[in-house]
């Protein structure tokens, strides 16, 4: 029996992959004009990093980690997300001492969860996130999410969701817990078992429960948003003012809560509208306890995180296409064997001067070989047969017009050159 893929799990493929290259090149374009720079950290981490840093009661680290034990006996978790990394980085490496604050990253990568698998929703899926460390400012919340706002609209996602909210902190949490806790054990004894041990361990957990029952039994549960201390309620504010100036859209949902223990303040989601049954194509927050949580000093933080997989389908259930040229430049047809060898130094050549280029491998004759030129798009087709090359020339032909003139390598190429770049402008 051959061997497949393993569950959840893909290959991508030529013909494909061009639109992951266009989409990373993107967000590597937006992350250099909003100063954010790329980290690149291991693909997998101590167990303990995760649990502490994504938090024992999430989804994530309760049921979706792909942990084992190495021949050196040490837990190590093939990473479900970016920010625990990201922040562990920058507490190892001291980013906190570098003189150029807020600490401004960015990563993209693959990520690993046990999950079960769906259009959008897989075991291994490949993430861009950034994350700003070191200020409170609510004017990067707002940059934030206005930069994953413009990923989506740059690439012709159309109609986006944006959904905030404030969780509050360490000073107003507690108030609102109380509060959610008389609620909920108003109706306890109707929750799931999973929900009612999240009732216990931290009931805000339960807001975000996907089953329907608990979703329905929460609808009247007091909201954070009454609770805000003198410190968020402005902080949440300011953010909403901020998104506006910008002519971004929102909409403040008091339920969302993320999936993260260490979200304080601000939360956001953006949905797509029709992709599927999951619709959230971006999640993020801020963090401000994280930091210490794993081992640095007391430093705020915010950022969030998307999926390459769930991108692209929006862009495949919105029918948008990328403009994504993969057409090649020219292509050498070659007749009979003192040619054949002639274009392998002339192909190279002009490889070299920075023309795509492709020829013959198979000892085709002339119109197999221009079928291949016109599959890959040629914008040039080249002929060189024992006639030309006596004469050291060959034959260049524009597709497109069909118009065809005899040239000496050198002007072949310099032809070809300038073509293209008029072309370009
Ligand atoms: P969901 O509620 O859909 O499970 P989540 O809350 O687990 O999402 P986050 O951990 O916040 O998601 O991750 C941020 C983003 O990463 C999501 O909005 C989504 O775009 C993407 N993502 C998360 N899990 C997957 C997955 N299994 N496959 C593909 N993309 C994913
Ligand atoms: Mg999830």
């Amino acid at each position: 029996m051959s061997i497949k893929m393993p569950r959840g799990t893909a290959d991508v493929l030529p013909g494909e992959v061009e639109l992951w290259q266009y989409v990373e090149e993107k967000a590597r374009d937006l992350c250099s004009r909003y100063n954010y720079s790329e980290i690149r950290t291991p693909i997998f981490e101590h167990t303990e990093l995760f649990q502490r840093g994504v938090g024992e009661t999430t989804d994530i680290v309760e049921k979706e980690m792909y942990t084992f034990i190495d021949k050196g006996d040490r837990s190590i978790t093939l990473r479900p997300e970016g920010t625990a990394s990201t922040v562990r980085s920058y507490v190892e490496h001291k980013m906190f001492g570098s003189p150029q604050q807020p600490t401004k990253l960015f990563y993209i990568g693959p990520m690993f969860r046990y999950e079960r698998p769906q259009a959008g929703r897989m075991r291994q899926f490949t993430q861009f996130g950034v994350e700003a460390i070191g200020s409170k400012d609510p004017s990067i919340d707002a940059e934030v999410i206005a930069l994953a706002m413009q990923l989506y609209q740059e690439l012709g996602v159309k109609d986006l969701h944006l959904e905030i909210n404030s969780v509050g902190c360490s000073q107003c949490r507690p108030v609102h817990r109380e509060a959610l806790l008389d609620h909920l054990q108003g109706v306890r004894d109707q929750l799931g078992a999973e929900d009612q041990s999240r009732l216990e361990r931290n009931p805000l957990r339960v807001l975000d429960s996907k089953d329907p029952k608990t979703q329905e039994l929460t609808k009247d549960a007091p909201s954070i948003l009454e609770f805000l201390c003198d410190d968020c309620a402005p902080h949440f504010q300011k953010v909403q003012t901020y998104l506006t100036e910008m002519n971004i859209p929102f909409v403040v949902n008091p339920r969302m809560v993320r999936g993260l223990d260490y979200y304080t303040q601000t939360a956001f989601e953006i949905m797509v509208q029709g992709i599927g049954a999951i619709g959230t194509v971006c999640g993020g927050g801020r963090y401000n306890g994280l930091v210490e949580q794993i081992g640095g000093q007391d430093m705020p933080g915010i950022g969030f995180a998307l999926s390459i997989e769930r991108l692209l389908l929006a862009l495949k259930t919105q029918e948008v296409e990328l403009p994504i040229n993969r057409n090649i430049d020219c292509f050498v047809v070659t007749l009979g064997e003192a040619a054949k060898q002639k274009s392998v130094s002339l192909v190279h050549n002009w490889r070299t001067a920075g023309l795509r280029v492709e020829k013959d491998y198979l000892d085709r004759n002339m119109k197999p070989q221009m079928k291949s030129a016109d599959r890959l798009g040629a914008r040039f087709v080249v002929i060189l047969g024992d006639d030309e090359l006596e004469k050291n020339s060959v034959v260049v032909k524009e597709m497109a017009s069909g118009e065809q003139q005899e040239l000496g390598f050198e002007e072949a190429k310099a032809y070809m050159l300038t073509a293209l770049v008029k072309e370009e402008k």
